[in-house]
């Protein structure tokens, strides 16, 4: 990075220490990931340089000629990884994704089920301080505080006495399969649009190890930066008549011109998830999840659900006489990351709520097998039961960098 050591060594000097910290730290937030070099040198071209509003074929500025070519790619590649009827791989992020959905398919008002934040659901799945929750009457299903299920009987009665114009299916942390098919049917019984939010899991679908909505569902968005390992953005995908007011929705009703820089990457992050050796790695997501489940609950740790079918799992801390905030602050100081999160039913606050949402992406990015996960369990019960000893921890944090060195990143 020569250019940016001339012009601003100080942001220079940020980033190293960000590579540093991503390389001999252990990254189990479930929603990341590490992307491949060749995803950063295309988010990193002169293609951010480029306005080009509009689609393609059809934009509002000259010189689009190179961008249409790679739009149509990551629209190609996009159908060909999901099978979907149709693309569009504009949006910005998840969010944004889903702010145009709504706005292309619903009026302010209209009333939408979605599963609730603290049981597993996403601030634009209509949570109250959302633009979601405050422009839609999102009604919230929930999960069974004995199972921590979601129970298809009860979201089929609340959709049969709401009369939903669209059920939402989609989660951020919930780590069991969803039944796409009982989602669509009931969508199908109360005449609602049926819409699923793959972002936590994209990746597991493209890999083939999990049952994918694509090929039921009316609308389905998606981030691209999660376990499908591509740059920060997201995508809409939807059946050939939803098509025009999807694009609409997102330009011009959501959005101005299209990042092709991060376009061209998203691109490049399908080409590399449409290679046999991706459908290893969402395997082995998943084998590494179910490993740390059971190891966590071997050592006495309550897991909600009981274990995970995907990347992700909450931890209920109260297990361990710990809060999620207390057990998140123990793990950053060996080089861990992890995220509090809400438990279903949890009786404390948001902010320190009782629960851990670690996920294995980004460790099965970077090659931890499942013996490297029963170590990383070990090292992280350990730190736990350390927490308050600062020396215990630095010798904890050795370990963590020794695990790391095993794996190398990007030195
Ligand atoms: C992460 C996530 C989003 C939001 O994505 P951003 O890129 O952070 O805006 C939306 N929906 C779900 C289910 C998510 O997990």
């Amino acid at each position: 990075m020569k250019s940016l050591k001339d012009t601003d060594s100080v942001i220079l000097d940020l980033i190293q220490k960000e590579t540093e910290r991503q390389e001999h730290g252990i990254e189990l937030i479930a929603s990341e990931n590490y992307v491949s070099k060749a995803v950063m040198e295309a988010t990193g071209s002169v293609l951010t340089n480029k306005y080009s509003e509009g689609y393609v074929g059809r934009r509002y500025y000259g010189g689009n000629e190179v961008i249409d070519e790679v739009e149509q790619l990551a629209i190609d590649r996009c159908k060909a990884l999901f099978g979907c009827e149709h693309a569009n791989v504009q949006p910005l992020s998840g969010s944004p994704a889903n702010a145009a959905v709504y706005f292309a398919v619903l009026k302010p008002g209209d009333k939408v089920l979605g599963l609730k934040l603290d049981h597993g659901g996403h601030l634009s799945h209509g949570h109250p301080v959302n633009f979601s929750g405050m422009l839609y009457d999102f009604v919230q299903y929930e999960v069974e505080e004995e199972s921590g299920l979601i129970d298809m009987g009860k979201v089929r009665e609340i959709a049969l006495r709401e009369k939903p114009k669209m059920i939402l299916a989609g989660f951020s942390a919930y780590s069991r399969n969803l039944d796409w098919k009982a989602f669509k049917e009931i969508a199908d019984e109360v005449g609602a649009i049926s819409m699923a939010d793959i972002s936590h899991v994209a990746g597991l679908i493209a890999g083939k190890a999990i049952d994918s909505p694509v090929p039921f569902f009316d609308i389905v968005t998606t981030t691209t930066h999660k376990t499908l390992r591509g740059p920060r953005g997201a995508v809409i995908m939807c059946k050939n008549e939803f098509a025009k007011a999807i694009d609409r929705g997102l330009f011009p009703g959501m959005q101005g011109g299209p990042h092709d820089h991060v376009n061209a990457a998203k691109a490049v992050a399908f080409l590399e998830a449409l290679q046999p050796e991706f459908q290893d790695y969402a395997k082995k997501v998943i084998v590494n999840a179910q490993v740390m489940a059971q190891e966590l609950m071997n050592r006495g740790y309550k897991v909600v659900s009981n274990g995970t079918d995907n990347h992700l799992m909450v931890i209920d801390m109260t297990s361990k006489g710990v809060s999620g905030k207390e057990a998140e602050v123990a793990l950053e100081e060996v080089g861990i990351s992890t995220s509090r999160s809400t438990v279903p039913f949890d009786t404390r606050k948001p902010m320190d709520p009782s629960g851990l949402r670690i996920g294995t992406p980004a460790i099965t990015t970077r090659g931890f097998t499942t013996e490297d996960c029963v170590e990383l369990v070990d090292i992280m019960d350990k730190t736990i039961q350390a927490r308050e000893n600062k020396e215990a921890l630095s010798e904890i944090r050795k370990e963590v960098v020794t695990l790391c060195k095993k794996h190398p990143l990007y030195l």
